[in-house]
């Protein structure tokens, strides 16, 4: 069942590419620079993990390639062409599940084809989405009585059954338990794996970036510039205290100005 959106998704992934980004802020007057010059190539299918200090404009760069804001300077690039504006090919997921408290699962999980004039049409995949996160039996129920972990489960099936393309993830298990957590960046991976959108994730957390991206991008204070990359060439499952993760962990922390005896 799990191939049942990569068998309607042929082409199911796209290349990002951010060419000499910056951006500013402007309010009361006064002026915020958050990205200066950053570049970065995202292939198709790639899972690239972004990793940097709080406030330093790690969901900004997110906003620009979801095109709900528009670089200062640069250009965001969606298989060579510029993203002009938000489309259901590239969807942002939040540490929030923000879903609609007055709507069920079902609804909320519909409400992106709903907008679109496509519920009639794709209504089948809001099953399908509902088997990939697990949440069959739980397409009735409301958001207050649904865990944290279930809940975010429904906001990603919310984005999936758009069929994206691009997957942007800001800090989305940032508020779960530690144990909810493994299991949905194991979830995550096997989404991933099964659809073969290319994801762009926002963490705080070394491990969780380690165990699950292609590749892992450290940004500076900001203004935002990319400091280091590591590639991680480690087939999955990967275990945490495998000691090639262990060596790039201690390194990335070092980028990050934490000393390594952490
Ligand atoms: P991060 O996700 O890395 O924590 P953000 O991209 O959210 O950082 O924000 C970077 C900086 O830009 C922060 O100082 C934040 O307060 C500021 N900022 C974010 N969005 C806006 C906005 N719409 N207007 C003004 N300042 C903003
Ligand atoms: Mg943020």
């Amino acid at each position: 069942m799990a191939l049942a959106l990569a068998e309607t998704n042929a082409a199911g992934s796209i290349a990002l590419d951010v060419e000499g980004v910056s951006h500013r802020y402007e309010s009361d007057g006064r002026d915020l620079q958050v990205l200066d010059d950053v570049s970065l190539t995202i292939a198709p299918g790639e899972f690239v993990a972004l990793l940097g200090p709080s406030g330093c404009g790690k969901s900004t760069l997110l906003r620009l390639a979801a095109g709900l804001e528009k670089a200062t300077r640069g250009r965001v690039l969606e298989d060579g062409k510029p993203i002009t504006g938000p489309n259901p090919d590239r969807i942002l997921v939040f540490q929030d599940a923000t879903l609609f408290p007055w709507r069920t699962v079902r609804a909320n999980i519909a409400t992106g084809l709903e907008a679109r004039g496509l519920l009639t049409a794709l209504e089948h995949r809001i099953d399908e989405v509902l088997k990939l996160v697990k949440l069959e039996g739980f397409s009735n129920f409301y958001p207050h009585q649904l865990s944290g972990g279930m809940a975010q489960r429904a906001a990603l099936a919310r984005a999936l059954v758009n069929d994206p393309k691009l997957l942007l993830l800001d800090e989305p298990f940032g508020k779960l338990d530690s144990l909810t957590r493994l299991r949905m960046q194991n979830e995550l991976l096997d989404l991933w794996k099964s659809t073969g959108f290319t994801a762009l994730l926002v963490t705080h957390d070394v491990e969780e970036a380690l165990l699950l991206a292609d590749r892992v991008i450290v940004l500076s204070d900001r203004p935002a510039s990319i400091i280091a990359q590591v590639r991680v060439d480690r087939p999955h499952p990967r275990r945490r205290d495998d000691a090639g993760l262990v060596a790039l962990r201690r390194a990335l922390l070092e980028k990050l100005g934490i000393s390594h005896d952490v």
